[in-house]
């Protein structure tokens, strides 16, 4: 017999609300500095560079490069496990911050560090809220046969 595991959720304090609520509709969002200009992910209650509380939160394009990743085979969650395995992967965004996130729908042996990715919103398994994973932008073509050697 199998059992599901329900999946832990986010956790919304009021500094997260909004960007759980964004997260929702599968839109991906940052806070920006209204006193300097840093861009930060995730949401927090003060700039993590000049301690101001002015901050905002906007719309992220959902594009980025992978900055390092890794293939999870054992899940440090049993609600994982019918995943595995996927990949997890550090995600330079293109506004500055890095984010912590999925790569989906790509065999494992076509992401490499530097890769182009955007955002594709999936729907979670247990039909909650999308979870906001990304893609290979530019997929590596399938591998085609070698060509036949002369004679
Ligand atoms: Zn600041």
């Amino acid at each position: 017999m199998t059992t599901s595991v329900p999946r832990p959720g986010g956790v919304s304090t009021p500094a997260t609300e909004p960007y759980w609520h964004a997260a929702a509709k599968g839109r991906l969002q940052v806070q920006k500095c209204g006193s300097c200009g840093h861009v930060q992910h995730y949401p927090r209650t003060m700039c993590s560079t000049c301690w101001s509380e002015d901050l905002q939160l906007v719309d992220a394009a959902g594009t980025g490069s992978i900055f390092t990743y890794t293939v999870v085979h054992q899940p440090g969650h049993p609600a994982w496990r019918p995943q595995t395995p996927y990949v997890l992967a550090l995600i330079q965004l293109d506004e500055g911050p890095r984010m912590m996130s999925n790569i989906v729908d790509v065999p494992v042996d076509q992401i490499t560090v530097g890769a182009r990715v955007h955002l594709t919103p999936t729907p979670a398994a247990d039909s909650g809220p999308p979870t906001l994973v990304f893609t290979l932008t530019n997929p590596a073509a399938t591998p085609t046969a070698p060509p036949e050697s002369p004679g």
